[in-house]
């Protein structure tokens, strides 16, 4: 290996810079990655997704070609480490969250699993935005990653997509997907010769109407006005035109008649983003000259949609105005589309097009789709009996689950390799293979020596972290890193915080310190999520300036959370906060990353921590506050109104309170705090008042419990023990048996 990685870098490893080690061992993996055969199979899928966030790509790729150990001891025979080579790797943030890091996750478990299936997104140039704080406040910069290290390679393919009037030749890039142990893709991500990175000014702002220059600077531009709007048409549609015309080109290229295309070819739309493609695939198929009934017909067979929310501002709808303005020749597809369903189902609740003349994505994707799956067990159950009833009723045999998944390559083996190493210590390797090997852990939970080693590891993770961060390595680690949003309540932690500062501050002292880790981006046009982070920053100043306070609690916020800043923080985790109002998280995944690396989760019964919650059993984590069913009948009924429990409760008013206190006031931004002291009394739509007795007192319990150390090592190792079903592989085995059929 040694003497490869030298012929690579073209002179002896030991005289490398890090940056030229890095290099090496990159075309390392793309020579081994080349050498694999792609994936085939009589049908092709092609996952359309806004979103990949793919995280760093080396350490994972070496693993998945085996390569990983061999390249260790290599480097550690010239002094280095790969966690040091890694350092010149630069994220790339072509993601939000969630769905996007979920996306990433298939792609691995889909060349695992040696299936023929391709991802088809963007080429973001600034990704999401980096996240600076300032003055306790988030400020929003561009987060170029697109440098010499990164993994694109330029396909020499493009392809001509039709505007008003105007039109846009792609250049399509590709970032090699490989397999654990085998199996190989690619991710196809398009964009424009023509963008030009210097019209960013001032932030994260440029000249929206602009799109031969703008089109893939950003993921998700602000679109708070009509330009804005439009460029996210724009942009859809470019990711859309691409795939059809990539998906029409490749199924020819493979000898098919494209009158077979459902036959040899599965498109799974990732969210509503990529819901153009139904109409571009049939606008495309007609233009092929195939009669406009059977291209409809065609597409219907060959589109499944997957959901991703229930929160109504999430579910996309267009003004018809805009698509007339962006993408004209699609606009009489999508009213054919609108007729038809409308003569077949005339309730209005159904309709693409509605009264307002707005277009609903996800309307068309279930009509003209021939699968519609939730994320979790319960999320899929809402969407039946609640969300989408009337599609339901209609189209009950499209309607399916499938639980969100982790690949365990990232999530464990890439991320905590002493617990990995250990697990395998004690029952072989199956496991990365077949993950529901972890049940086999079980057998340990008797064994002392076993759960002091569950300890050990974690609290080496606890080390490793606490030198990066300046944190007490001693202090409990209660973790909440996701993005934020006013539904996964982090100003319901916030409150907890208030409610521990007030304690210490009158002489009741936690049994032991608490670290309070935070981790979240907030959409730059939503004012609330911001003026929380605002009071989380407040708070954590406050807490650190105050000598009394300081020793017994802590927060920390790191800036610009993302994939990498998960890696570190969920090994060294002990408690997990998921604890989103019930039926608002679809599913989640951090939940899963954090339970499979031993952390004991702190959560609602929400997505799919009822799932975890039947695995591990009500011993082994900690459940508080209202059911999915109670807070639905709350918003059908209008009857929550948080001024009650604030009024009512005077824990609640004091904590709230607190957000006006001289000693904040004299930190924050009098206006951010009380706009958000304003909306909790007076609005609250997501409940934090609901909860939050029944939080601080299962969060109390469990910081008890957690003394109970040796107890706690085996919650750990049930949690890790039962983390199998959540492995990615499993999922995409269920997308293929239940969807795909490839
Ligand atoms: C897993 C992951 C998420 C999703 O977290 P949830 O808690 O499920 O919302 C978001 N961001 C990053 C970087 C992740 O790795």
């Amino acid at each position: 290996m040694l003497e490869t990685l030298s012929r690579l870098a073209g002179k002896p490893l030991a005289s490398c810079t890090n940056a030229e080690i890095y290099a090496a061992l990159q075309a390392l993996v793309r020579e081994k990655a080349q050498e694999r055969p792609l994936c085939t199979g009589n049908r092709r899928l092609y996952y359309i997704s806004a979103e990949f966030l793919l995280g760093k790509l080396l350490s994972c790729n070496l693993i998945n070609l085996g390569l990983r150990a061999e390249v260790a001891a290599a480097l550690a025979s010239v002094g280095k480490s790969l966690a040091e080579i890694e350092e010149c790797e630069c994220e790339p943030s072509l993601g939000n969250g969630g769905l996007g890091r979920l996306a990433a996750c298939f792609l691995d478990s889909i060349a695992t699993l040696g299936l023929p299936g391709d991802g088809v997104g963007l080429n973001y140039h600034f990704g999401l935005f980096r996240q600076r704080f300032e003055e306790e406040k988030q400020r929003e910069y561009p987060n170029p990653w697109m440098d010499g290290a990164c993994w694109l390679e330029d396909t020499g393919v493009s392809f001509t997509v039709p505007y008003d009037g105007f039109a846009l030749t792609s250049r399509m890039y590709d970032i090699a997907v490989t397999g654990y142990g085998a199996g190989a893709n690619r991710l196809h991500l398009f964009d424009l010769t023509t963008v030009d990175e210097s019209i960013v000014k001032d932030g994260i702002d440029f000249d929206k109407s602009d799109i031969a220059h703008n089109l893939t600077l950003f993921l998700y531009p602000d679109d708070s006005d009509r330009a804005g709007q439009l460029l996210r048409i724009y942009q859809q549609y470019f990711m859309v035109s691409n795939a059809a015309q990539l998906i029409l080109k490749e199924t020819r290229e493979r000898g098919f008649s494209l009158r077979d295309l459902h036959r040899h070819v599965a498109v799974q739309i990732n969210d509503t983003h990529p819901s153009l493609v139904i109409p571009e695939l049939i606008r495309l198929l007609t233009a092929e000259g195939i009669e406009l009934d059977e291209a409809i017909d065609i597409v219907s067979h060959t589109c499944a949609y997957t959901n991703h929310t229930i929160l109504a501002e999430a579910l996309e709808t267009w003004p018809m105005d805009y698509l007339k303005e962006a993408v004209p020749h699609l606009v009489p597809i999508i009213e054919t589309l609108d007729a038809r369903a409308k003569a077949a189902h005339p309730d209005p609740r159904v309709a693409i097009i509605d009264a307002q003349q707005r277009v609903h994505m996800a309307h068309m994707d279930i009509h003209y789709g021939f699968s519609v799956n939730g994320v979790a067990a319960l999320h899929t159950r809402i969407l039946e009996t609640s969300e989408l009833a009337p599609f339901y009723a209609i189209y009950p045999g499209k309607f399916n689950n499938k639980t969100n998944g982790i690949t365990f390559r990232r999530w464990l083996m890439a991320c905590n390799p002493a617990l990995s190493a250990w697990i395998t210590s004690l029952i072989g390797e199956g496991w990365k293979q077949n993950a529901d090997e972890l049940e086999k852990l079980l057998a340990y939970q008797e064994d002392a020596a076993a759960r002091e080693t569950m300890l050990a590891i974690k609290a080496e993770n606890k080390r490793s972290l606490a030198r990066t961060l300046g944190l007490d390595a001693d202090s409990l680690f209660d973790v909440q890193i996701k993005r934020l949003h006013e539904y996964k309540r982090q100003q319901m932690n916030a409150l907890y915080a208030i409610y521990q500062y007030l304690q210490i501050k009158a002489g009741k002292l936690p049994r032991r310190p608490i670290t309070m880790l935070f981790g979240a981006k907030a959409a730059p046009a939503y004012i609330l999520a911001k003026d929380i982070i605002h009071l989380i920053l407040c708070l954590a100043r406050l807490f650190r300036e105050d000598e009394q306070v300081r020793p017994w609690l802590n927060i920390t916020m790191v800036e610009n959370y993302n994939v990498s800043w998960a890696e570190r923080l969920i090994p060294a985790c002990d408690l997990s906060e998921q604890i989103s109002l019930a039926s608002k998280e679809a599913s989640g995944t951090g939940n899963m990353k954090f339970m499979l690396n031993g952390a004991v989760t702190l959560g609602t019964m929400d997505g799919a921590n009822v799932e975890i919650s039947d695995l591990v059993g009500r011993e082994n984590i900690y459940i508080f506050g209202k059911s999915s069913e109670e807070v639905i009948r709350l918003y059908a009924t209008g009857g929550y109104h948080s001024r009650e429990i604030y009024e009512g409760d005077p824990l609640a008013e004091e904590l709230v309170d607190f957000i006006l206190s001289k000693p904040l006031l004299r930190i924050g931004d009098p206006v951010c705090l009380a706009r958000l002291y304003k909306d909790l009394i007076c609005k609250d739509w997501f409940m934090t008042l609901l909860d939050l007795r029944e939080y601080i007192a299962a969060k109390e319990r469990a910081l008890n419990d957690y003394e109970e150390r040796d107890a706690w090592a085996k919650k750990m190792l049930v949690n890790t023990a039962k983390a199998g079903f959540f492995s990615s592989d499993r999922t995409i085995a269920q997308y293929n048996a239940g969807i795909w059929k490839l």
